[in-house]
């Protein structure tokens, strides 16, 4: 199956109350962990590229890649620019290959999110690639982006609501109190901002920094609208958590298929778990 646009699953997500999780590409072992897991799941996924794994694995590989994997699972993926932050670079992704891409123009003011976001609208649905925007500002670190605590703010519902029928984006994602990379206690999220703002747009909210919440708490989340759920921390850390294991347990072992083999089916694993978690199993 060729890479797909969003909308090929995200609407009914919303509309069944499950979710769609994106999991990011880090490298070949990521890829292959990630789409033997949706094919044995039978589950839609989204692959997160983003402009640093972009830069790191090249766009042309991470393009190929996501082509391959799509066809040798079987299921919809979609191929999508996480975090994308300027035209430019989302008309790259779009030009190469991506199926869907994220604006984020959250750190502008409202005014100019709006603008710059719909134009991006206006070139990627002229080529049937869906968009997600962003508004509030979401905490914590994640390759570009670095929010300390006390500057993430929550999205306003108001806001939210103006964004999402000025732009007409595809998803929204929305600051509700979960943040990018590993989280001290445990998240806050504000299950009212979900309601309010899922209640009152078509398009289903995304929920990033999804590693490390709860699985009480994402039901919860999902039950409010969210339909798009982003993990890459708890893939990170299982994989690294073997390869660390594994070079220090055996100091000869040089070989990298011997540590990043069972780094990758360590992932898997994690990518199945929350593929069941989200209610995406079985809805390819
Ligand atoms: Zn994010």
């Amino acid at each position: 199956m060729p890479l797909v646009s969003m909308n090929e699953f995200l609407p009914r997500a919303k509309k069944e109350k499950f979710a769609v999780g994106q999991f990011n590409m880090n490298n070949l072992e990521f890829v292959q962990a990630i789409a033997a897991a949706a094919k044995e799941e039978q589950s839609p996924f989204i692959f997160g590229a983003s402009e640093g794994a972009i830069r790191y694995m090249g766009i042309k590989n991470v393009v190929a890649l996501a082509q391959i994997a799509a066809e040798e699972s079987g299921v919809p993926v979609a191929l999508h620019l996480d975090h994308g932050s300027s035209f430019e670079v989302v008309m790259q992704c779009i030009r190469e290959g991506f199926s869907s891409v994220m604006f984020d123009g959250s750190h502008y003011p409202l005014e100019e999110n709006i603008r710059l976001t719909k134009q991006v609208v206006a070139a990627a649905h002229a080529v049937g690639i869906s968009v997600e925007g962003e508004l509030g500002t979401i905490g914590g670190v994640e390759d570009d982006l670095d929010v300390a605590e006390e500057d993430a703010s929550l999205a306003n519902p108001a806001d939210a609501i103006r964004f999402w029928q000025e732009t007409q984006v595809d998803a929204m994602a929305i600051a509700v109190g979960t943040a990018h990379g590993m989280y001290k206690g445990e998240p806050k999220i504000h299950y009212n901002i979900i309601d309010e703002v899922s209640r009152a747009i078509d398009a289903p909210i995304v929920l990033h920094g999804g590693s490390g919440v709860p699985d009480e708490s994402i039901q919860k989340a999902i039950s409010y609208g969210a339909a798009k759920i982003n993990v890459n921390t708890e893939n990170q850390v299982a994989s690294a958590k073997v390869v660390r294991e594994l070079l220090s347990s055996k100091p000869d072992l040089i070989d990298p298929r011997k540590y990043l083999g069972p780094a990758r089916d360590a992932i898997k694993e994690v990518v199945r778990g929350k593929m069941r978690l989200f209610g995406s199993s079985h809805k390819a």
